[in-house]
């Protein structure tokens, strides 16, 4: 039996011939053209004047949120459904984490929940765009300005995701891309930095780099980080960003017609799919589905069935407020979040890579069907 699976990156010829070429040249470490290029490329790609790589998309926020300097347990608010990068970053620079249940629709960061969680410690916001589709950012940059807090933009699931017309990776002050595999853009491991302040710029660049003073070498003024993209990695991303326009398309070709192929299961009530709302682009990083409580099934059985028939899926994020790795921290008073409950118990996401074939995404529409039917 053929495997559907979850994630296939799609890696050209271009890739090839631009490893080749740094690994010919001899710069294999974090010196080299690519880095640059790669580095200018992208953030013009999203409008910003500064990008700095880093070895990671978890590792951009760690440093977005370090050269912040807020003080010791300043509160930070984030969605509770996200990746665990979001609040590690928090914890990493003693910061604590403040949770926000999600919207029903669009499973993003519900901006309605903000303001009641917002304290005299509240320094900062990071809104990550869930699975592709941007956060409502207008109430969230107005919660921001009036309260004072520094916009943390999490854009690893929106590359080339708009909001209102603008694209993702423009709303914060720092925001940060991933270029894991299963990103619209990798580099196998990876992410950046991005800012318009001159001033951030050049100390994100000192503390990725084991805060070495610029021409002043082995003196070190402050704590820094060995955060450093490898000049090989960015020749990859150079190369994937030769064809950015194509891949996010791509995208939004898997999102469309899976929307298009299930919609009879959501008008049976069966699912419910993913939304996009008036103002939003989005670009389906990971297609999820949900299923509907009423009916009994939680998305770990579903997932099994869909295994035995060779379609790989993954269950959507474990929200924050359950972690086990954050029972001992003090942050939450066995708060509910029902809606991040829900989404965890009965939401999982299909087969969604760049690779991804007409054939596969048939089979997979096909499989849900008779793994759901009624
Ligand atoms: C992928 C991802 C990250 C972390 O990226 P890594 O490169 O795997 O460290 C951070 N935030 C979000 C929302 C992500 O999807």
């Amino acid at each position: 039996m053929q495997i559907v699976p979850v994630n296939e990156p799609l890696i050209g010829e271009k890739e090839l011939e631009y490893v080749s070429e740094a690994v010919r040249s001899g710069w294999i470490s974090s010196e080299g053209k690519y880095i640059r290029a790669f580095e200018d490329k992208f953030s013009s790609y999203v409008n910003r004047k500064h990008g700095i790589t880093v070895n990671n998309g978890t590792n951009a926020l760690v440093l977005a949120l370090r050269v912040l300097d807020l003080p010791e347990k300043s509160e930070v608010i984030i969605p509770s459904f996200t990746i665990i990068s979001c609040a590690l970053a928090c914890v990493y620079n003693n910061l604590v984490p403040v949770f926000v249940d999600s919207e029903e629709d669009t499973w993003n960061m519900d901006a309605a929940k903000i303001q009641k969680k917002i304290t005299k410690k509240t320094k900062a916001i990071m809104p990550v765009h869930i699975y592709g589709h941007p956060c409502d950012m207008d109430p969230i940059s107005k919660i921001a300005r009036k309260n004072k807090l520094v916009v943390i933009e999490d854009f690893a699931e929106a590359i080339g995701s708009k909001y209102k017309g603008s694209k993702c990776g423009g709303f914060g002050q720092i925001s940060c891309a991933s270029f894991y595999a299963n990103k619209v853009v990798t580099t196998g491991e990876g992410g950046m930095c991005l800012t318009d302040d001159q001033d951030l710029a050049e100390r994100l660049r000192k503390l990725k780099n084991l805060g070495f003073v610029p021409g002043k070498r082995f003196f070190h003024e402050e704590l820094g980080f060995n955060f450093r993209m490898t000049n090989v990695q960015a020749a990859i991303g150079l190369a994937q960003l030769e064809s950015i326009e194509a891949r996010v398309r791509k995208k939004i070709w898997i999102g469309k017609t899976y929307t298009k192929l299930l919609k009879p299961l959501e008008d049976q009530g069966v699912i419910r799919l993913p939304i996009r709302k008036g103002w939003a682009r989005n670009t389906y990083w990971m297609y999820g589905v949900v299923l509907n409580e009423k009916k009994g099934l939680k998305a770990a059985e579903a997932m099994k069935k869909l295994e035995e028939a060779g379609i790989q899926t993954r269950p959507f994020f474990c929200p924050m407020h359950l972690q086990p790795a954050f029972k001992k921290f003090s942050w939450f008073k066995k708060e509910k979040m029902p809606v991040s409950e829900k989404l965890y118990e009965y939401g999982f996401y299909l087969p969604s890579g760049l690779a991804l074939t007409e054939k596969q995404l048939c089979r997979v529409c096909e499989s849900l069907n008779t793994t759901l039917a009624i």
